[in-house]
């Protein structure tokens, strides 16, 4: 439990020092069993420590007196949904942020789009932050999917575990960036279908023998 509350301490100090988030943006969380253990309100995550970490039920409930991130609901209804994941990493992250301003998907221009699980990365659509209809969006564009951009806010990213989670953190952020220029190139072109299904297969294939 000390090292899990380490894990997200160290995890949160990261995203700062990435650049994918400033002051007390984003929240990270990772559930162990039934109980999510999450980034807390309002603190500046430079000043982050494992004291702080808030537990919570699957339910809801705050098990330790620590209110819990503004974006809860976002992580409990992704863990209610998606048994398979236990780290979550949200950012306000700049070059997430401008694109989800576009409120669109970020097409498979680039073969490590598939990274996140199919064709493209979407974009939740826009609700104020913390409340349940983001957390609805957020769960809906994540379908058969590991990140995704969040409109007029930033982006999410999901795994099995909170290194792999940042990663995709990071990897998102870079597409994003590329993306925002190639889409002002005249001839930018999108991969097929069919050559993203054989990324996807070797994706798939790569992860089952290593
Ligand atoms: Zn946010």
């Amino acid at each position: 439990m000390k090292n899990l509350k380490n894990d997200i301490v160290y995890t949160s100090k990261n995203t700062l020092d990435l650049g994918l988030n400033l002051g007390s943006e984003g929240n990270v969380s990772v559930r162990r069993k039934d109980t999510i253990f999450i980034t807390p309100s309002g603190i500046e995550t430079a000043t982050l420590k494992e004291t702080l970490i808030s537990e919570v039920d699957i339910n809801g409930n705050v098990k330790n007196n620590k209110k819990p991130s503004s974006e809860i609901l976002m992580h409990l209804y992704i863990y209610r949904n998606r048994p398979e994941i236990s780290a979550i990493v949200h950012c306000h992250s700049m070059w997430a942020s401008i694109l989800s301003c576009s409120r669109k998907k970020i097409p498979s221009f680039h073969y490590m789009v598939a990274e996140f699980g199919g064709n493209d990365i979407k974009c939740a659509e826009y609700a104020t932050f913390g409340t349940r209809k983001l957390a609805k969006n957020v769960l809906k564009v994540l379908k058969e999917r590991n990140g995704c951009l969040i409109s007029n806010h930033g982006q999410l990213t999901i795994a099995n575990n909170l290194n792999n989670a940042l990663d995709l953190a990071v990897s998102l952020e870079k597409l994003s960036k590329q993306y925002y220029f190639c889409s002002f190139l005249k001839n930018t072109k999108i991969l097929s279908s069919k050559e993203m299904h054989k990324v996807l297969k070797l994706f798939k294939d790569y992860k089952i023998k290593h």
